[in-house]
C-alpha cells in the first residue's frame, strides 16, 4: 500500500526521523491556516502519489499569506501525470545546502535489506543510477543484524556526504532502517534528505509503502487504507475481497494464483490483446467468488470477452467448473468467457460445463492457454 507524503511523514515522525511539522489542506484557507501556524517562509506540496512533483510545478514556495493564496489555488486541482490534486501538505520551509539520497528496500534475490546512499539527491534516482551510477553507496543488511550506528557513518562517509552531515545522516539512517523493518513497510525513501546551511540535517519528502501482509498488526493502518485510490472497478473487488488490479485493455482476466494471472497477461498480450484487468482468484473458485469476479469484470465496459485460466492444484476442476456454472446463473454477462481449464479432475470439469448446456458462443473451451488466449483476443478485437 503506497502512502501520500503526509502519511509517510507521520510513520517518520514515529521513530524519530527529523522532519519538518506542517499539516495537510484541502482548500485554500486551510493551507494560509496551517501556514500561519507553521511559520513563513512555508512549502506548499501536491498530496499525489507520482514523483517528480517538484519539475510538474507541485511543490512551492510561499512568504505570506497571499503567496499561499496563489500557489495553493495554483496547485488545487492541478493534473500531475494524470494524478488529480486534492489536497497539499504545508511546513514551514527548510533552507537547502546540500541534498541527499536514501531508501531501504528488500533485496529478494540476496535475502537481505538493501540501503541506498547517495550525496546526489533531489534528482530521480533513477536518473542518477543511469547518469551516475557510482554516486549511489548500496549496502546490503542482514536482516538478522541490522544496520549499526557505525555501519551507517561509514555508509554516509563511502557516499562522500558532507562531514558536517555525517553524524545526523548516520543516525537517521538507523532510524530509517526501524521504520523500515518494525512499521513494516516494502519501500522507506528520503529524497530529498537535506543539509541545511544551519547544519543541520531534515528529512524533506517521504516516499513509503506499507507491506500489507502486515495488515493485521496494524489496526492504525485503517487511517492509510481509507484514503487509497481506487478507480470504481477496483473499489466492487475490494468490498468483494477479490485480489484485483484494474488495466486499460478489453480482454477480462480470471486466473487462480498470481503466478498464472500475470502468465495470463503476458500470453495476451503475446498474441497481440490487452488485459482489462488483473484478478487472482487464488484456490477459492467456489460459486461466491467466480460471482463476485465475473461480476466485477462485468462492470468493466471496456471488457469484450473473458479468459479464465485455471490450473487445478489444490483447487480441483470440478469445483470450478461448479462454481462458474453457478456463477453463470447469477450473473447475466456482457461478454463470452472462453476457458482453459488444465490441472486436477479437468476432465471432469470440462464435462460438467458441457452439460450444463451452455451456448457455444457463451462459453468457448480451449485445451491450452496459448489457443485460449487467441480465441479471447480475437472475441475482443470483433
Ligand atoms: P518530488 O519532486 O515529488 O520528489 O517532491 P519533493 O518533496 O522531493 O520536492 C521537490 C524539491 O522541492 C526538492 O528536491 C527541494 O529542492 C524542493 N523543496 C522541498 N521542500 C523544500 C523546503 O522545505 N525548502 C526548500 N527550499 N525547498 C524544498
Ligand atoms: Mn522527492
Amino acid at each position: 500500500m503506497d502512502l501520500f507524503e503526509y502519511q509517510g511523514r507521520a510513520e517518520f515522525a514515529r521513530f524519530g526521523l527529523p522532519v519538518p511539522p506542517g499539516g495537510i489542506a484541502d482548500d485554500v484557507e486551510t493551507a494560509v491556516k496551517v501556514a500561519e501556524e507553521s511559520g513563513y517562509p512555508v512549502v506548499i506540496k501536491a498530496q499525489v502519489q507520482v514523483g517528480g512533483r517538484g519539475k510538474a510545478g507541485g511543490v512551492k514556495l510561499a512568504e505570506n499569506a497571499d503567496e499561499v493564496r496563489l500557489h495553493a489555488g495554483n496547485i488545487l486541482g492541478m493534473d500531475i501525470k494524470g494524478h488529480v490534486v486534492h489536497r497539499l501538505f504545508v511546513a514551514n520551509a527548510a533552507d537547502i545546502a546540500e541534498e541527499y539520497y536514501a531508501s531501504y528496500t528488500l533485496d529478494r534475490t540476496a535475502k537481505m535489506h538493501l540501503l541506498m546512499l547517495s550525496a546526489e539527491g533531489g534528482v530521480e534516482i533513477e536518473e542518477v543510477a543511469v547518469t551516475n551510477p557510482e554516486a549511489i553507496v548500496k549496502l546490503h543488511i542482514n536482516p538478522v543484524d541490522g544496520i549499526s550506528l557505525e555501519a551507517a557513518r561509514q555508509a554516509c562517509v563511502d557516499a562522500k556526504l558532507n562531514p558536517a552531515a555525517v553524524d545526523q545522516a548516520a543516525a537517521v539512517l538507523v532510524q530509517l532502517y526501524r521504520c523500515f523493518t518494525e512499521g513494516d513497510c516494502d519501500l522507506a525513501e528520503i529524497n530529498p534528505l537535506v543539509l541545511t546551511p544551519q547544519g543541520k540535517v531534515l528529512a524533506l519528502d517521504a516516499k513509503v509503502s506499507l507491506d500489507e501482509n502486515a495488515m493485521f498488526r496494524h489496526p492504525e493502518w485503517a487511517e492509510y487504507e481509507a484514503t487509497v485510490v481506487r478507480d470504481a472497478r477496483e473499489h466492487l473487488a475490494h468490498d468483494k475481497g477479490l485480489q484485483y488490479i484494474g488495466l486499460e485493455g478489453s480482454v477480462g482476466i480470471i486466473a487462480n494464483g498470481a503466478g498464472l494471472a500475470m502468465s495470463t497477461l503476458d500470453v495476451v498480450n503475446q498474441v497481440g490483446g490487452s488485459a482489462a484487468n488483473f484478478l487472482d482468484i487464488g484456490g477459492g473458485a467456489n460459486a461466491d467468488v467466480m460471482t463476485g469476479a465475473l461480476e466485477v469484470i462485468n462492470t468493466d465496459a471496456a471488457v469484450k470477452s473473458i479468459f479464465i485460466n485455471i490450473f487445478g492444484g489444490i483447487t480441483r476442476g470440478e469445483e470450478v467448473a461448479k462454481g462458474i456454472v453457478e456463477a453463470l446463473k447469477r450473473v447475466t454477462l456482457n461478454s463470452p468467457i472462453v476457458i482453459r481449464l488444465d490441472g486436477t479432475n479437468a476432465e471432469e470439469g470440462r464435462q460438467i460445463l458441457l452439460d450444463a448446456g451452455i451456448a457455444a458462443d457463451k462459453l468457448i473451451s480451449k485445451p491450452t492457454m496459448l489457443e485460449a488466449a487467441r480465441a479471447a483476443v480475437e472475441l475482443a478485437k470483433r
